[in-house]
Formats: structure tokens, sequence, C-alpha cells
């Protein structure tokens, strides 16, 4: 339910307003925009008169929303939501392109990816730990040791970190980790997203290879059922018939988020389309499109990755791809 309140309410009226839905049981989300202030309510609103509310001074419109996810709606805060990290923001106007290795191979493949992709522009190195491999007789990741190693990156580069988590019960090796990946394979891990609810660092939170936009949606609600409101969502790639590229893009998800969620919506041409030279039209696209950011895997020698070469640029070709960008996002 969201009560939209008339632009003369005062701080008081409206923590007034607050305390009292409160009291009815509900979780309340004060959302104050530009022009408006917005009060979204989560839990039972049954026990709310609507007809009660309306009338009141301070009230100007009062909905109820039909759609499933709550506090991710944008019908619940209006402006976009701006995650930040270490002086990074995307989203709300900000666009942060992540790049770096599919997967942390050794300390000198890390820091060399890093420092060329960081002169480029990316703003946020990435790299895998833990390894979502369909087979078990495939490289694993570094684990532990891969984010060390990341944490070395950052040290010698300043960006900030993103890196994939697989079980709840690693959250603590994370906890210097600065932006916390779930790839599509846990995007329905609930028990994860439940424990990331409970942390206060920015989530990536990757569309599951078969799920739908209301399913990735109602995955975000989840982490912020917990308390944890800082997610960015990446469109990745959705499973089809076709051969030619690993995956299909879906770009007008893009769109379609921006309109259903204030949530920032990044892209993955990588893993979508699985092959390098399609990766930079689809950035292309991507920004085009109205993406609030990319994420590209980048190898310095990718014929020897030990994970998704065929789709990893070099640092050469990464840098062409940021210049192409960038020159889309100026004419946007
Ligand atoms: C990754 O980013 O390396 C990854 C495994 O991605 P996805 O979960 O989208 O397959
Ligand atoms: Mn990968």
């Amino acid at each position: 339910m969201i009560v939209a309140l008339k632009s003369t309410s005062t701080n008081e009226q409206i923590a007034h307003l607050e305390n009292w839905l409160k009291s009815r049981g509900l979780t309340v989300h004060i959302s104050r925009g530009e022009y408006q202030t917005v009060i979204g309510l989560v839990g039972d609103t049954s026990k709310i008169d609507d007809d009660l509310l309306s009338g009141l001074d301070i009230v100007e419109k009062v909905t109820r929303i039909s759609e499933p996810f709550k506090s991710a709606n944008r019908k619940f805060h209006p402006d976009d939501t701006v995650v930040e990290t270490c002086g990074v923001k995307i989203g709300g106007g900000n666009f942060a392109v992540m790049a770096g290795p599919c997967s942390v191979e050794s300390r000198e493949q890390l820091c060399n990816i890093a420092e060329d992709v960081k002169k480029s522009g990316a703003s946020v190195l990435r790299g895998g730990a833990f390894k979502p491999r369909t087979s078990p007789y495939d490289f694993q990741g570094l684990k532990a040791e891969g984010i060390e190693l990341l944490l070395e990156a950052k040290a010698l580069t300043g960006l900030p970190i993103v890196t994939e988590i697989m079980n709840p019960a690693h959250i603590d090796m994370f906890e210097n980790v600065d932006i916390i990946q779930v790839g599509a394979r846990n995007m329905q891990n609930f028990e994860l997203l439940k424990e990331l609810g409970k942390t206060n660092k920015p989530i990536l939170l990757k569309r599951g290879l078969a799920n739908t936009i209301k399913e990735l949606l109602m995955s975000a609600e989840y982490i912020m059922a917990g308390g944890n409101e800082q997610i960015i969502l990446c469109e990745r790639g959705i499973r089809s018939f076709d051969g030619y590229t690993r995956n299909v893009l879906d770009l007008s998800a893009i769109p379609v988020l921006h309109e259903l969620t204030h949530l920032p919506v990044i892209i993955d041409p990588s893993h979508a389309t699985g092959v390098s030279r399609y990766v930079k039209s689809m950035a292309m696209a991507a920004a085009a499109a109205g993406a609030d950011g990319l994420m590209i895997e980048v190898h310095n020698n990718p014929s020897a990755a030990l994970c998704d070469g065929p789709q990893s640029l070099t640092p050469a070709q990464f840098d062409d791809v940021m210049k192409a960008v960038e020159k889309i996002r100026m004419v946007i």
C-alpha cells in the first residue's frame, strides 16, 4: 500500500502517522522525493481502512499495490536508488563498469588485469573466487585465497571489488568484499538471500538462466525484506533455443525494470553472448537502452583462461569497448 502525502505535510505530522502505522504492525518505508513524500507499507495492510487514511489532512492519495514485490517497487520509492561503495555510485544517472577475469587465477594475472581495466575507466574490479561450474571436474576457483588476491588488487589499484558468494556459511569470508555477487544459479537460493538481507553490503543480483523479471524482483525483495536495500540488478542473458550465443540477452529488461523498480540495472554482455566478438555491440546497445552499468569479463590471455576464455576480452579489446560505450553515453 502506498500513501502519497501532500507537499504541505510537516515532519511532525509525518512522524505521527508513521508511529500510528507502525503500531498497526506494519513496516513503514518513507521515501522523501524532490516533490513528494511517499509512505510505503509492507505487511498485512488489510487491517488498514483506506477511507480513514485518505481522509487524513496530510494524505493526498492511497493506492493498493497489486504487484507482489513491494520494497523493490518504484511506486514505493519513485526516485532511483543510487548504490554507493568506496565512492563509486551506480544508478540514478551514475554509470559504472565492473570488469575483470571470470575467475581469479593468480596474483600476477589479477593485478595486471586490474591495472589495465582501471586505466580504461572501469570503476569496479570483478573476479570469481568461488566458481559455480557445471562440471565438478572443472576449476572451482581459488576460494578464500582468491578473495585475498582481490583485496591485494584493490589495495594496488583502489578499485572496489565484486565477487560471487554461493554458500551462506561463507558470509564471514566476504567481510571486506565491497559488492557481493549472487550469480544466476543462486538467484533463488532463498536461504542465501535471507542471510544477505542481514548484511549491509551492496548486493549484485543476477537474473537466473530461466527466471522471469518478476522472479528477479521477488529475489531482490527477499534481500530487502531483511533490511538491506542496496541491490544492483543484473541481466546476463536467459536460456533459449539458439546456439550461436550462450544465452539470449534480454535488453528489454532494462526499460521494463526501470519502470517497475527503483533499483539500478546493469548488463553483463559477456555471459549473455558467450562470444568475445559480440560483447562490444551488446555493451553499446545496453548503454543506449539506459543501463546503469556493465559487467564485462577481461583476461590478459583469454585462450589460457581457466574459465570463460571464449567470452573474455583482452585488455586492448576492453579499452576499445569502453571508448565506444563512452561515445554512446555522450549521445544519449
Ligand atoms: C560470473 O559472473 O562469473 C558468473 C558465473 O555469472 P552468471 O552467474 O551470470 O553465470
Ligand atoms: Mn564467467
